[in-house]
């Protein structure tokens, strides 16, 4: 007999464990509080499930381990580069690889180097520190995803995608200032949501015919590739490698960050074909973040992520990955829970706006309802909404597209029954919704404010 089963297993064992740490609600309150209600001014281990991120925080394998003892520290030419640069080539050939300590140093050399005031860089959606690297050089970012990308319940399986005529009208006024065009895939603000090949390519042939190269904020290729392959028509026989090069072969260029896909701690790379600019980016590569065969990382790093590079195309490894993210948003979606749809790749994404409707934007519903996730159950996630993105440039605030919390998996980290804690959590937390208060910002730092940001609930 040969059975057909339903259940999509975790394609690893556990090898090595790390305890949890059980906190009471009483001291969950008291730790929120003495951290201002910002979840990033958490000591970790007062967190039990930390959702806060899938960055830098997935469980490396054997066989990165392995590949760290092959590490050579030497200063130039290590041959733990070569294998990194061959491994990066070897899913995006672009001529030029650029290693950084993480992706916001890729971001922060190809802004300086292309950025200005007067400049307009155009994106799907800008991830945080993508904005904020456009935005500190005096340059404008702007967000063009397709509309159906700002309607957290409606089905489309590609809401990342790029809204194509407006980059066109955008592009016609001003192609001159221009530097670059930027699609992230999967569209992490956005809601992890996915960006066709179809897109890419048009968008590819948009930035051609007005003489405007192309870059990939490639963090989560792998997930965006996967999605390809299941709901792009002519991909289901495709590799997910293949789909990737071909991914590659319709931009000029990428920014990395290796915490992401490739199973980094740390990590990240710059990569492009252009000569003159791939000079300009070492030479700043070299001021801030070391020589350019080893950028910001040790050569130990540089074979856990050519290893991590091979792990990350894995079909067995994807389809439990993204289904395991489904299992989370499915869940919540049965039980009433509003989440954005379809369930993204990395993370699941709360919409705060429908579920604390009662809590104006700029009194932050989804601060709020994340502070509730933590006291209740221990359970870190991230608001992705007006404390993220409602600082405009000129230091006044507006709302956000969206009201979203996060709840982001690392990747091979938690086990179903962790999973199926979550989904009590907030599950509880969502009936009780309509009590929870809204927030005020008591200290807002100049840039990135939510990392650093203190709030007082409005009682
Ligand atoms: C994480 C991330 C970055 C920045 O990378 P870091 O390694 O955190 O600096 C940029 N863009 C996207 C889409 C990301 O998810």
């Amino acid at each position: 007999m040969e059975y057909d089963f339903a259940t999509i297993i975790e394609p690893f064992r556990i090898h090595s464990v790390e305890p949890l740490r059980l906190t009471s609600p009483a001291q969950r309150a008291e730790a929120i509080r003495l951290a201002g209600y910002n979840l990033f001014n958490l000591r970790a281990q007062d967190v039990l499930i930390d959702l806060l991120t899938d960055s830098g925080t997935g469980a490396m394998s054997r066989d990165q381990w392995a590949a760290i003892q092959h590490g050579d520290e030497s200063y130039a030419g290590s041959p733990s580069w070569f294998r990194f640069e061959a491994a990066v080539k070897e899913l995006f050939p672009f001529r030029h690889v650029i290693p950084t300590h993480q992706g916001r140093a890729a971001e922060k050399i190809l802004f300086t180097a292309i950025g200005g005031v007067g400049k307009v860089v155009p994106n799907n959606t800008h991830f945080d520190t993508t904005r904020a690297n456009v935005e500190a050089t005096g340059a404008e970012a702007l967000d063009l995803v397709i509309a159906e990308g700002h309607d957290p319940s409606l089905i489309h399986p590609f809401k990342g995608n790029m809204d194509v005529d407006a980059l066109d009208a955008v592009l016609d006024r001003h192609a001159t200032n221009v530097p670059l065009v930027m699609v992230t895939v999967t569209n992490n603000s956005g809601g992890g949501q996915p960006v066709s090949m179809a897109n890419l390519r048009a968008v590819s042939e948009t930035c051609q015919r007005h003489g405007v190269p192309l870059f990939l904020d490639a963090c989560r290729f792998a997930e965006n590739a996967w999605f390809i392959h299941e709901r792009e028509p002519g991909y289901g026989e495709r590799e997910v490698a293949d789909i990737v090069r071909e991914m590659a072969s319709l931009a000029d260029g990428m920014t990395m960050s290796a915490k992401k896909d490739p199973f980094g701690n740390i990590g990240g790379w710059l990569a492009l074909n252009d000569d003159a600019l791939a000079e300009q980016c070492r030479n700043l590569l070299i001021l801030t973040e070391g020589f350019p065969t080893y950028g910001g990382l040790a050569g130990r790093d540089l074979e856990a992520l050519a290893q991590g590079l091979r792990e990350a195309v894995q079909h067995d490894y994807l389809r439990y990955r993204i289904r395991s993210t489904a299992y989370l948003g499915d869940a919540l979606d049965r039980a009433g829970v509003p989440v954005v749809k379809p369930i993204g790749g990395h993370a699941v994404y709360i919409d705060a706006r429908a579920l604390l409707a009662h809590v104006a934007p700029l009194r932050y519903p989804g601060q709020s309802l994340a502070v509730a996730l933590y006291e209740a159950g221990g359970v870190r996630s991230v608001e992705i909404g007006s404390v993220m993105f409602g600082r405009r440039p000129d230091g006044g605030e507006q709302p956000a597209a969206m009201e979203l919390v996060r709840l982001a998996i690392p990747r091979r980290t938690y086990t179903q029954s962790h999973i199926d804690y979550v989904i009590e959590v907030v599950t509880s937390v969502a009936r009780d919704a309509s009590s929870l208060p809204g927030y005020r910002m008591v200290h807002e730092p100049a840039a990135l404010r939510h990392f650093t940001a203190r709030f007082e609930p409005i009682v």
